[in-house]
């Protein structure tokens, strides 16, 4: 297959399937969820942000929770695990999320047991809840048993803080319970610099400005490059490089991450993956006539 832009959606379960190069890139979703419009897009006006994402009459924006499945031929590896079923009812009522992923996972030929390595982009509890799996009888084990888990060693002691900010993005038991039994494994700076490599063809990079040390994950196979961009650019709505979310810890540093993920993206016909935009799951970037950032027509 050539260089396509936008994929067409499969259905409502599997929201995207693509070759890259010898690879097999599935988009899988954990379904759809609600988030209020001015926390996600920050000091841009309404006016402006609700031409392309509707609100509600609470204000609230209909978001996706995407799942990349890469298939590289000898690695399964999940890239984010979705909202999960870890949230209680008052989380669920304002989220309306829907707990979708396994279902998804399965609709696309998915077993959790072929998985052998899941990745996190950060910690937040929308990108890591089905790491784990809530029981009726309250106990929570791996949905992937047979995977090695990675996530950012900062993302995980940044959680267990508990910061008035931002305390009630990081659920413990999407993280805790793979690092004592030793399943997930911690990367630190120092480490991805020395080796961004998770298994041939998949590497992360750190793009820090949403969190301190949110990482991209990097697909490649055969010249064709797929990037999983998750929070810096959450949906094809925020490609501006100053559109950034109320959520961002930093964010100057979230543009300044944006324009240095565009000087690679754009020129090298990147395949982008929108980790929260359930109806463009994936685009190839171009710019503009005003040298804005946007999604390449079909052409
Ligand atoms: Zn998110």
């Amino acid at each position: 297959m050539g260089p396509c832009t936008s994929a067409p959606a499969i259905d409502d379960l599997v929201r995207a399937r693509v070759p890259l190069g010898t690879f097999e890139l599935t988009v899988c979703t954990d379904g759809t969820y609600l988030l209020d419009g001015g926390a996600m897009f920050g000091v841009v006006p309404k006016t402006m942000w609700q031409k392309r994402s509707p609100a509600d009459e609470q204000n609230r924006i209909l978001l996706g929770l995407n799942t990349a499945v890469v298939r590289t031929g000898t690695h399964t590896v999940v890239i984010e695990t979705g909202i999960g079923n870890k949230q209680n009812e008052k989380m669920r009522e304002i989220h309306r999320n829907k707990e979708l992923l396994p279902r998804s996972l399965a609709a696309a030929g998915v077993n959790p047991d072929e998985v052998d390595i899941v990745i996190n982009s950060h910690l937040h509890f929308d990108h890591c809840g089905w790491n784990t799996t809530l029981h009726p009888d309250g106990t929570v084990t791996p949905t992937f048993p047979k995977a090695r888990y990675f996530a950012h060693r900062g993302e995980v002691e940044h959680g267990h803080r508990q910061l008035d900010r931002d305390r009630v993005s990081y659920l413990s038991p999407n993280y805790d319970p793979l690092i004592e039994s030793g399943q997930m494994t911690l990367l630190t700076n120092e480490g991805i610099r020395k080796d961004s490599q998770i298994v041939p063809g998949i590497s992360v990079e750190l793009f820090p400005g949403h969190t301190r040390q949110l990482m991209a994950v990097h697909i490649e196979s055969e010249g064709q490059h797929a990037c999983y961009i998750s929070d810096l650019i959450p949906t094809s709505a925020h490609l501006d490089p100053t559109w950034v979310m109320g959520y961002d810890l930093d964010p100057l540093e979230a543009i300044e991450q944006k324009k240095r993920f565009y000087k690679r993206a754009i020129p090298e016909n990147w395949l982008v993956l929108f980790t929260h935009d359930h109806h463009t799951p994936m685009a190839r970037i171009e710019l503009n006539d005003k040298g804005k950032p946007m999604v390449k027509a079909l052409r």
